[in-house]
């Protein structure tokens, strides 16, 4: 553990940071002798339940209190401060998971306290514990001795039984707001005369979401480095990695397979990690997608970067960048099986890059838009496309949409991994899918054809499962078209199949 967190612990309700509304009933309830025998802390890590869950046990046991603190003078408070009070027991049931280690704290608790007013038992990561500590642990919190205080500490309290957690009391501690982080980090830096300027402070008050513990953790790896600027920091925090992101996703919008390949080969020659690299860029991915959704978010980025984020959130289409997404997801499942770490990326740019006509992002001129507008295709008038256009996006969106057909040969080569999509999707659909064929797919129309009315109706019912997977994979509109082939008729006793034997394809 970071010795600034150690050294920094609050010792008095009011050091806290952060928790004003649990720290207030505590000491008021220290104040008014009205503690309870059991206490349930839950919250995420670095919030400062085991700081809270100490400073309680020496309130209600301090022999000189002061307005619910405890006076941290007195033998018992520095007894309990130092780790040497027998009537302070941590356990860490991380590592204590058994009901033996229950059973023992039972036994003790047989024993009035030597000292102390009261024994208080700190149980940290209690969800850790085994099913049968946690049914020892129950029968003394049902009818707990009068000198005993449990404080139960966990950062996954839906892993505990209801029937415990019903016998405490509870406080949910809350991630600990960016400004008191920065506020304390600014302290500390004063105190251990750290020299570091508040952009960098407020970069490390960002990383550390909400955690006290991890902020002073960082604090304290820079401090190292003596005099602490802003790229120093930025390099412990894995930032420099954001601008090769933003190139890489500059160049993928651009759909620049080539630059885009060359300058992922020369940031891994120059040492980048491909896997790790892979897994930054999706953290960057996911914060644009946030972005381009409308969110207000806190990321830890200096502002330039920001800004250039925000840039690229509002110009890359939605369908695009998920469809980078998903298939830089999976080039980080792929790095498994690839004989290479640079292939599964690769191969990513790559997909991601399929010459798809056009299609350019909002960011691109207008004038090269106008330039290849296609003579008007048939589905930019079909209600079909229509309404599947007003379906998901605008109508500025959709006229971009069905601004270039898609090259028929990407869609031709991308048909089997759009199967393999629309077996996730939709698995008694795939069915219908396998038996027949694709046509074409010029102008932006997949032509489909059946031997069979029912796998036409089929296709018919479910045309926008396909065209959903063509829109988000080519950023077009597709119009499917199901062709229903001249007779082929013994089949399966089906009646529509029927129909169209006796009558025609006109009559069924
Ligand atoms: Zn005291």
């Amino acid at each position: 553990m970071s010795s600034l967190y150690r050294n920094y612990r609050p010792r008095t309700f009011s050091e806290v940071v952060g928790q004003e509304h649990t720290k207030q009933t505590l000491r008021n309830s220290v104040q008014a002798g009205s503690f309870g025998h059991a206490y349930l802390f839950s919250g995420p890590r670095g919030t400062g339940k085991t700081s809270l869950a100490r400073i309680l046990a020496r309130a209600i046991n301090c022999e000189n209190p002061q307005k619910g603190e405890p006076c941290n003078g007195c033998d018992i408070c520095r007894q309990f401060l130092s780790g040497t009070g027998l009537d302070l027991v941590e356990i860490d049931a991380a590592s204590n998971t058994g009901v033996e280690n229950i059973r023992e704290i039972i036994e003790n608790l047989k024993f009035s306290p030597t000292q102390a007013k009261y024994k208080v038992f700190i149980i940290d990561e209690v969800h850790m514990l085994s099913k049968g500590a946690f049914n020892a642990l129950l029968k003394t919190l049902e009818e707990p001795p009068k000198h005993a205080v449990f404080i139960l500490a966990t950062t996954e309290a839906h892993k505990i039984p209801l029937t415990v957690v019903s016998r405490t009391q509870r406080y949910d501690f809350r991630k600990i707001e960016n400004a008191k982080i920065f506020e304390h980090l600014k302290f500390v830096a004063k105190k251990e005369k750290i020299k570091i300027d508040d952009e960098s402070l407020q970069l490390v008050a960002n990383a550390s979401e909400g955690s006290l513990r991890d902020a002073l953790s960082i604090l304290e790896k820079l401090s190292a480095f003596g005099a602490v600027d802003l790229a120093q920091t930025e390099q412990l925090l894995g930032i420099v990695n954001v601008a090769a992101c933003q190139k890489l996703l500059d160049l993928l919008a651009q759909k620049s397979a080539r630059g885009a390949l060359e300058f992922i080969s020369k940031i891994f020659a120059d040492g980048t990690d491909p896997i790790q690299f892979n897994k930054d860029f999706l953290e960057y991915l996911r914060k644009v997608l946030l972005v381009s959704m409308g969110g207000d978010f806190a990321f830890a980025l200096d502002k330039t970067q920001l800004a250039e984020l925000g840039k690229q959130a509002k110009n890359i289409r939605p369908a695009q960048l998920l469809h980078i997404i998903r298939l830089f997801l999976r080039a980080n499942k792929d790095f498994q099986i690839s004989p290479s770490d640079d292939l599964p990326i690769q191969i990513a740019i790559a997909e991601a890059c399929l010459d798809t006509s056009s299609a350019p992002n909002r960011g691109a001129s207008n004038q090269s838009q106008t330039e290849n507008n296609p003579p008007e295709t048939a589905q930019k008038k079909s209600p079909e496309s229509e309404t599947v256009a007003n379906e998901n996006i605008s109508k500025a969106e959709a006229d971009e949409f069905s601004a270039a057909p898609v090259n028929e040969d990407a869609v031709l080569a991308a048909w089997p991994a759009i199967m393999e999509q629309i077996k996730e999707q939709k698995s008694t659909f795939f069915i219908v899918m396998k038996n027949v064929s694709v046509a074409s797919a010029r102008g932006n129309i997949l032509e489909i054809k059946c031997s069979y009315k029912f796998h036409k109706d089929s296709i018919d019912k479910n045309k926008e499962v396909i065209a959903g997977i063509l829109r988000e994979r080519f950023g077009a509109n597709f119009r499917i078209n199901a062709v229903l082939e001249k007779k082929k008729s013994d089949e399966l006793g089906d009646a529509s199949s029927l129909a169209v034997e006796i009558f025609g394809n006109e009559a069924a």
